[in-house]
């Protein structure tokens, strides 16, 4: 198991202590280590031959492809920032994210950069596409190039990504996170025993995007311990399944959306998931309901899960597996925080901390807190406050140090001068049995301020609807908490990390009102 103080040492030390060890499988391709490190090398006498700089961006908009991890270490070795974008975001908030980071290079699989055609004022850059061959074709350029190891020695404040928040709460930022935030969350994960192999072929199963933090954490993290990553150019729950089948013992990162699609996919192809011996999840509240099925339909898993954000290379708290066991309240908790990271709760207001059992805003210290975000010193002043990273989100902590994820504080619905916060009734929610999915909102109202609404989607072939969902809730929250309005929806809104997109509810509130 390595951690290096620089990421580009990973690649590096790999090929040398493990040359002709497989560390990437990609659609049937295999890369040793040996192979890696050469291909970054390449990559990185291709960067510098594009005339790119230490601390320049180079935006990347492209499915996982195993290019990703040439030119990720390559831009680690010359000192340049890999910025990979989310794919999935329309053309226009796409040229929002190349306007703000501004890069020395920006390469794209050629559907991607034909959506970009015909945006006007897009920013001047050099582009590449990825694939395709000849002229213009960044593949080729990396083939052209010899593996000859770059002379710049990267330090540990280069910034190694430059990583786009998802924006569920406004406009992308774009969060620096150097080669130190890298070292201090692998040195926590060591020291909180995470993913620790035990046995010698072990798998990581890779079908996170890898411009999501815990995409590339958990990429980083099969290379750091030695196990091959299995690397999926999407999510498809399908193949994950498929590869499940097979013989390895297999690691994976998964948000709760895919587990919950990667159950539904076992099941209808009646394939058991017991291949599975590590499961982390995260990114987004876990429902107690879809928890139990995956312990039941992966049965040789232990389960992890983490809460944390871009911001803070994705660690804050951890939830070990023993605390997963039936009966203990704590299961139902984000964990308790990674060693050498310290975890508070404040009033958001008057910025003073909160005795324990109050909540108030999560408000974390730590060496993996990002240097900040991209051209933005106003915005990180206000979330980074004499050394503490304010997180935006709402929870407390038990006598025990467990941290419970309450909700998003700007979600908070503020309804006659109370405040609601909508997870408690979407967790009720949740329970019935006729709601597939539910989110809850608030709404603006002439006399409270805001009202709630929620927005769910029913069971297949179900017929509740708004009054029987008022019911269901009467008597389990107060009145001022009862909906004051219920609409339907096919499907809710989702980012890929799973978390519902309010903005885009909220978009749409007074469409479908039943009361
Ligand atoms: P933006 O900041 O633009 O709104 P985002 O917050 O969705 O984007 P991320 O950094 O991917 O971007 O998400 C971090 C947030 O995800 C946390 O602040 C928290 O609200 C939620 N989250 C992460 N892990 C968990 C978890 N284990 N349980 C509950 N919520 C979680």
């Amino acid at each position: 198991v390595l951690n290096p103080p620089v990421i580009a040492d990973l690649i590096w030390e790999q090929a040398k202590r493990r040359p002709d060890q497989v560390g990437l499988i990609f659609e049937g391709q295999e890369f040793t280590y040996a192979q890696m490190n050469a291909r970054s090398n390449k990559a990185a006498q291709a960067l510098l031959d594009s005339d790119i700089k230490p601390g320049d961006r180079i935006c990347w908009l492209a499915r996982n492809v195993a290019t990703f991890w040439d030119t990720l270490f390559g831009a680690a070795k010359i000192g340049a920032v890999m910025t990979p974008i989310n794919w999935r975001l329309a053309p226009l908030e796409v040229e929002q994210i190349l306007d703000d980071a501004d890069p020395a290079l920006f390469v794209a699989e050629r559907a991607f950069l034909d959506a970009l055609d015909g945006i006007e004022g897009r920013p001047e850059c050099t582009t590449m596409v990825l694939h395709e061959g000849g002229e213009g074709c960044f593949d080729t350029l990396i083939d052209k190039h010899e593996a000859i190891e770059p002379d710049y020695v990267p330090a540990t404040e280069d910034a190694l990504v430059q990583l786009y928040t998802s924006g569920t709460t406004g406009l992308p930022k774009g969060v620096i996170l150097p080669n130190r935030c890298y070292y201090e969350v692998g040195e926590a994960g060591l020291k909180a025993n995470i993913l620790i192999p035990q046995s010698d072929d072990e798998t990581m199963l890779h079908a996170l995007p890898h411009f999501h933090v815990a995409g590339l954490n958990f990429g980083l993290m099969g290379i750091a311990r030695g196990m091959p990553i299995i690397q999926h150019r999407q999510f498809d729950p399908g193949a994950v399944v498929k590869d499940a089948q097979g013989q390895t013992p297999l690691n994976s990162f998964l948000v709760p959306a895919m587990v919950m699609m990667i159950l539904e996919a076992a099941k209808t192809m009646q394939s058991p998931l017991t291949n599975f011996v590590n499961i982390s999840y995260g990114a987004a509240p876990m429902p107690e309901r879809l928890l139990d099925a995956a312990m039941v339909a992966m049965p040789n898993a232990k389960f992890t899960q983490f809460y944390g954000m871009t911001e803070t290379t994705g660690g804050v708290t951890v939830l070990d597996h023993k605390d997963h066991a039936h009966g203990k309240t704590q299961r139902v908790s984000a964990g308790k925080a990674l060693p050498e990271c310290s975890v508070k709760i404040c009033d958001p207001d008057t910025g003073d901390e909160l005795p324990q059992g109050n909540t108030g805003e999560v408000v974390v210290q730590s060496g993996f807190v990002m240097d900040g975000y991209w051209n933005k010193p106003a915005a990180t002043r206000e979330v980074i406050k004499d050394g503490w990273y304010w997180s935006g989100d709402a929870g407390y902590l038990d006598k025990n140090g467990f941290l419970y994820v309450v909700d998003r504080i700007k979600d908070m619905i503020i309804s006659g001068g109370e405040n609601i916060f909508p997870a408690e009734i979407e967790k009720l929610l949740a329970k019935h049995p006729d709601i597939a999915d539910v989110a809850v909102i608030g709404a603006p109202d002439d006399k409270w301020g805001e009202v709630v609404k929620v927005v769910a989607v029913k069971r297949a072939g179900a017929e509740i609807d708004g009054p029987a969902i008022i019911a269901f809730l009467e008597g389990k929250i107060a009145d001022f908490k009862l909906p004051k309005y219920v609409s339907f929806l096919e499907i809710l809104p989702r980012n890929p990390s799973g978390k519902v997109l309010k903005t885009e509810l909220r978009k749409g509130e007074t469409a479908g009102l039943i009361r």
